[in-house]
């Protein structure tokens, strides 16, 4: 049996590396060429936040320690005030961190270890019809646009945001397909390294300059460098659309990102320079066609960016699949059926609880009453580790509990929280108060 894969990026490379372990025959269609002969221009690299769902899978995967090695521990946010104070909020208890990781480097690592094991690559594929029936894929080559077919047995659709896949299971019956663009767009830009190769802001956090409706925020490089990434809307009072002229950006960034401006020495090239790109939702059921075809990653559930998951959750994707595969399914269709069962309700849990965590992101985190809210969530976990789990937590670092099982708990704790907030001068009572009650509650 033979696994054709269309799209190589982070999700198919490691779906192929996973099914080639299982002994099937895997072929990859990638519409780009092959990233290891175009690296990215020096200190332009693109990075993500890695966590433990994604670890698990890469571990599973047999790549985790390959991965780790070029990889930067953040173990919490550094928020940056208007007025340049910097405060450190962790993300969780002593070594639990996020890792930054160049999202290229990540995809070449990948393919190189699914071609090792004999995944075979086709590069400048462009993916463009499908036909389910007959069972066969029409490719365009870039370059020369010289068209070809191939068929096919069981076909993935790994091919992200803007799947070719999908778009032909949307057209079969009782395909529900919804996606919607947010009114934010992002412009990545750059913090060089200083010139002995060093950090110029501490490397061991996620640097963010949360301004209420929009934000700025920064992942370090294994160079010395950072990824900024700043999410504006593309229209209103601060918006991309009043960014136009140098002075305009200019005076942007002195009012609201001072202490980040003096970093960024080609802030303005940078920000003419790269494109502003938009951020989309996407979501989709079924995931699956007969016995056929099948959809992962972003391809099957595109969410925004502001819990760093849609990469964690694709591989999770893969992973829960793997163990999937080991069990008793009459069938590819019994077996897509029950992975998109289990699949669907998580990917719809991490997508609003991602859409939550900008309000978050961009503004609660600089709020005092928010502070004392998480200083108190940690409090709990502290004391009562098993029953209190704090909510980032567990989408974060607890793998083993599903991200609709997070969402659900997270919610109750909400309401506790907010029940304890209430209480009277909770601001100089919150160490001394017996919390046994919640407890029970919860
Ligand atoms: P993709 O990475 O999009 O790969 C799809 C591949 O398919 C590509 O290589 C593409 O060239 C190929 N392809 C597409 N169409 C065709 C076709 N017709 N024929 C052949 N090949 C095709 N996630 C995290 O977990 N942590 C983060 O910190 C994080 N940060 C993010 C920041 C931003 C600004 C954004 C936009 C996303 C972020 N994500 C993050 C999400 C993450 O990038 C995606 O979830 C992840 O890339 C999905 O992987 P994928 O393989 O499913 O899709």
């Amino acid at each position: 049996m033979k696994f054709s894969i269309i799209g190589g990026g982070l999700v198919g490379s490691l779906l192929g590396i996973v099914l080639k372990k299982k002994n099937f025959e895997v072929e990859i269609f990638e519409k780009r060429s092959d990233v290891r002969q175009n690296p990215e221009e020096k200190g332009r690299s693109i990075n993500m936040a890695l966590s433990d769902r994604g670890w698990l899978a890469l571990q599973k995967a047999g790549i985790n320690e390959s991965v780790l090695a070029h990889a930067i521990p953040m173990y919490g946010r550094m928020i940056h005030a208007i007025d340049g104070t910097q405060t450190f909020q962790a993300y969780g208890e002593n070594d639990q961190a996020i890792y930054s990781i160049s999202r290229n480097l990540l995809t070449q690592l990948l393919i190189s270890e699914a071609e090792k094991i004999g995944v075979a690559y086709s590069f400048n594929q462009k993916c463009i019809d499908i036909d389910l029936k007959d069972k066969h894929l029409l490719f365009e080559q870039y370059n020369t646009d010289e068209l070809s077919k191939h068929n096919y047995d069981v076909l993935v659709g790994t091919d992200g945001a803007f799947s070719e896949v999908r778009t032909v299971l949307s057209k079969t019956d009782r395909f529900n397909y919804h996606q919607w663009y947010l009114k934010h767009g992002y412009k990545e830009l750059h913090i060089p390294a200083n010139a002995n190769g060093t950090h110029k802001i501490d490397k061991n956090a996620l640097h963010i300059w949360p301004r209420g409706n929009f934000m700025l925020i920064a992942l370090p490089n294994m160079d010395g460098s950072f990824t900024c990434t700043l999410f504006l809307p593309y229209e209103g009072e601060n918006s991309f659309e009043k960014l136009f002229e140098p002075s305009q950006i200019h005076e942007f960034f002195n009012k609201y990102f001072q202490d980040a401006i003096s970093l960024m020495p080609t802030l303005l090239e940078d920000f003419e320079h790269n494109p502003t790109a938009s951020l989309i939702n996407v979501s989709c059921f079924p995931w699956s066609y007969k016995d056929s075809v099948l959809l992962m990653g972003d391809a099957a559930h595109s969410i925004v960016p502001f819990y760093g998951q849609g990469m964690n959750a694709g591989f999770e994707d893969v992973s829960v699949f793997d163990e999937m595969l080991d069990l008793n399914f009459e069938g590819f269709n019994q077996l897509f059926k029950a992975f998109e069962k289990d699949r669907k309700p998580n990917a719809d849990a991490i997508a609003q609880m991602a859409l939550d965590n900008f309000v978050e992101m961009s503004e609660k985190v600089a709020d005092h009453k928010f502070l004392l809210r998480k200083k108190i969530d940690a409090l709990l976990h502290e004391k009562y580790k098993k029953a209190w789990i704090p909510q980032y937590t567990l989408v974060t670092f607890s793998p083993e509990v599903s991200y609709a099982e997070a969402q659900k708990r997270g919610e109750i704790q909400a309401l506790i929280l907010d029940k304890i907030l209430n209480i009277n001068n909770i601001e100089n009572v919150w160490q001394q108060i017996d919390y046994q009650d919640y407890i029970v509650q919860l």
